[in-house]
């Protein structure tokens, strides 16, 4: 895995006290960003959420999707994005042009363009091994709007937990490509001590930027090096993460076939096709006028 791959580290501090997850997610914020054809400050939201999603994945024990769900009043309209234990993730902005002059720092506006609203925390764990439990869902009201606290602040209401989180996308501004993305995740276990806590505050408060490093080519565990710098880090596990949408036509068929038969045939009859397109990664899915046909009279050998 060379530098520029994405991926993340997991890891701990001070005696296993602190859980650390970092990511570099440079290469799918930017194809997803580029799929949607999201605007310079819908690509920061959106892939602040998908990192965020991917870390957030990680901390779980046991888990399979976990989906982080911002529903909110601003232009966005809404950012869902979706990470697998296995490193992949997708996601999507109801509005990708949503776009705002950037603050007086010169920082993306994300919370210009997400308003108010809610997050919602939904996981699912059980499914692959038959187990099929309800996903559970958590919720919290969006407090910033800048995705990054917004987790804290799910993670320390709804589920007690107290954690640091740093997320940035840095979009060049003349092309409109995402040229770093990344973050990290903090968490504090029970037993770290008051002083671990105060030297802990301190370095995040003093590290540079993430994309600053990430820009200039820092990698996962030289990132958590150059934020803890002495405290020597345990790093558990490395693993590759990617953009990865779980559609395809033989879904896309599936789809149109439980809309029933009279639908069907209105397709076949008045538009000769159908066109879907994923949500998740703007892949689209066409069905034409034979593939329409096979789902109302299915040739035999598929009726079992
Ligand atoms: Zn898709």
């Amino acid at each position: 895995m060379s530098e520029r791959d994405d991926h993340l580290i997991q890891g701990t501090l001070a005696d296993a006290t602190i859980r650390v997850i970092a990511a570099v997610t440079t290469n799918l914020v930017n194809e997803a960003c580029g799929r949607h054809g999201a605007a310079p400050t819908a690509s920061a939201a959106l892939g602040r959420a998908l990192t965020g999603a991917l870390l957030l994945g990680r901390s779980y024990k046991d888990l399979e999707y976990i989906t982080l769900r911002f529903d909110c009043s601003g232009e966005l309209g809404g950012i869902t994005a979706e990470a697998s234990a296995h490193g992949t993730v997708r996601g999507y902005v109801k509005n990708p042009l949503a776009d705002v002059a950037p603050t007086a720092l010169g920082k993306l506006d994300v919370s210009g363009i997400v308003g108010e609203g809610m997050l919602y925390v939904i996981r699912e764990a059980g499914y692959e091994i038959g187990l099929m439990k309800e996903p559970y869902t958590g919720s919290t009201p969006i407090v910033s709007g800048e995705i990054a606290e917004d987790i804290t602040h799910y993670l320390a209401t709804s589920e007690q937990i107290n954690s640091a989180i740093s997320l940035g996308v840095f979009v060049e501004p003349e092309q409109g490509k995402v040229t770093a993305a990344g973050g990290f995740l903090i968490q504090v276990m029970p037993g770290a001590d008051d002083k671990t806590l105060a030297a802990l505050e301190t370095a995040i408060a003093a590290a540079p930027h993430v994309t600053e490093m990430i820009r200039n080519g820092t990698d996962a565990r030289e990132m958590m090096a150059t934020v803890f710098g002495d405290w020597p880090l345990q790093v558990l596990e490395t693993h590759p993460v990617e953009f990865r949408c779980k559609c395809s036509y033989e879904r896309a068929v599936n789809i149109v076939t439980m809309l029933g038969e009279a639908e069907v045939r209105d397709m076949l009859e008045t538009d000769k096709g159908a066109e879907l397109i994923c949500h998740f990664c703007g892949e689209v899915y066409l069905l034409d006028e034979s593939a329409l046909s096979e789902i109302i009279n299915p040739p035999p050998e598929l009726v079992m």
